[in-house]
């Protein structure tokens, strides 16, 4: 039989297996504990931060979407980031791309960096020059692809190739694409890293983070490293998430139509000089012509949300460099072209003409 296309795949998740109910969705399990039928005997639940039915049917599902073996379901994406970079030891080496979400560039310029491990940021496009910065230390490469916010395309299956030769492990994050759009495992990569909170769940209404796996003695690590640090998704969360993902492939339909939209509205604003959007999903940047049009546009949207954050079905617009990227270090966010004139939009699902009128007030 035919394995189940990712639409269906999304509505229907993991299957409960215990349920006797028939109830159609995955009860909230509400218990920080379970009791044991007998000395020695498990029911298989022993304790919600070592594992929790509802957490365990989302898991599963995330699994299932991202052709994994195992997946993890964290408190936040940055919980599920910091959770990977226990893998590694003071002396160890990363590389990874350069323009990265500014919470990740926290992440290793500080927490990692105390540690003893140097990461080395570069354009992960060029697999030449990743090569070439391979030391005898080098442990793992870190990809956001497309990147945040200048949206840099790195080929996974060629770099996968790069790291499996070299022994490095291939860590994606995928929260821009989503496994609709990019399926990192399938392509090579050994750990895919999501920020639950945009578009898997979906509505800006929850926070969560992923790890998903194909490597088994990856993922007993892993397992091991979440239910020692404990930053697992509560249960209540993991409903609200398994709910946003059975829509997620007809949103992200919607959502790519309407930004494909505006992206080619944009393109023909005389007062956008460029216009970045890597063709599916719905996050656009933007450069204004000046920082007083970047201005007017932040302050004068109505149905667009000027928020932090992306991913759900409200559109919000950001300023990179007081928001997400405000942590990251000025030459580093110059040279990339993260300067006060560049904007971030997430397309959300409203009616586009809605969103292209609300920009084109804004804007004039
Ligand atoms: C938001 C985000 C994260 C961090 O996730 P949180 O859920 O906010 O902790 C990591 N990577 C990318 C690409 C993000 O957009």
């Amino acid at each position: 039989m035919k394995t189940a296309n990712i639409d269906t795949l999304c509505v229907h998740g993991a299957k409960d297996e215990g349920n006797v109910t028939g109830a159609i969705t995955i009860p909230i399990y509400q218990s920080a504990t379970f009791s044991h039928p007998s000395v020695g005997i498990s029911t298989g639940y022993d304790y919600s931060r070592l594992q929790n039915p509802t957490r365990e049917a989302l898991e599963k599902t995330m699994a299932i979407l991202e052709g994994g073996a195992c997946a993890l379901a964290f408190s936040t994406g940055m919980a599920a980031a910091a959770v990977i970079m226990e893998l590694f030891c003071p002396g160890d080496h990363i590389v990874a791309s350069e323009d990265l979400y500014g919470g990740s560039v926290r992440l290793f310029n500080n927490v990692l960096a105390k540690n003893g491990v140097e990461v080395d940021y570069l354009y992960t496009g060029n697999i030449g020059s990743v090569r070439d910065r391979i030391r005898s230390n080098t442990k793992a490469v870190f990809v956001e692809t497309p990147t945040n916010p200048m949206m840099q395309i790195t080929d996974i299956s060629d770099i996968a190739k790069l790291c499996h030769k070299h022994n490095l492990l291939l860590i994606v994050d995928n929260t821009f694409f989503t496994p609709i759009y990019q399926q990192p495992l399938k392509l090579g990569a050994d750990i895919v890293l999501h920020s639950g909170t945009k578009y898997l769940g979906g509505h800006n209404d929850t926070l969560a983070g992923f790890l998903v796996t194909n490597r088994e003695e990856l993922a007993e690590r892993l397992r091991f490293l979440h239910k020692t640090i404990g930053a697992c998704l509560a249960p209540w969360d993991s409903f609200l998430i398994l709910r946003g993902i059975k829509t997620l492939a007809i949103r992200m339909e919607r959502i790519t139509e309407n930004a494909s939209k505006i992206s080619a509205w944009l393109e023909r604003q005389s007062k956008i000089e460029n216009v970045l959007y890597p063709g599916k999903s719905g996050m656009i940047s933007f450069v204004a012509n000046s920082t007083e049009t970047t201005r007017k546009i932040l302050s004068g949207v109505k149905v667009i949300a000027y928020a932090e954050s992306l991913g759900g079905v409200e559109s919000l617009i950001t300023y990179p460099i007081l928001q997400t990227h405000a942590d990251v270090p000025v030459e580093k966010r110059e040279s990339l072209g993260i300067t006060d004139r560049l904007l971030r939009l997430s397309v959300g699902i409203e009616n586009v003409e809605d969103l292209i009128n609300d920009l084109k007030a804004a804007m004039s």
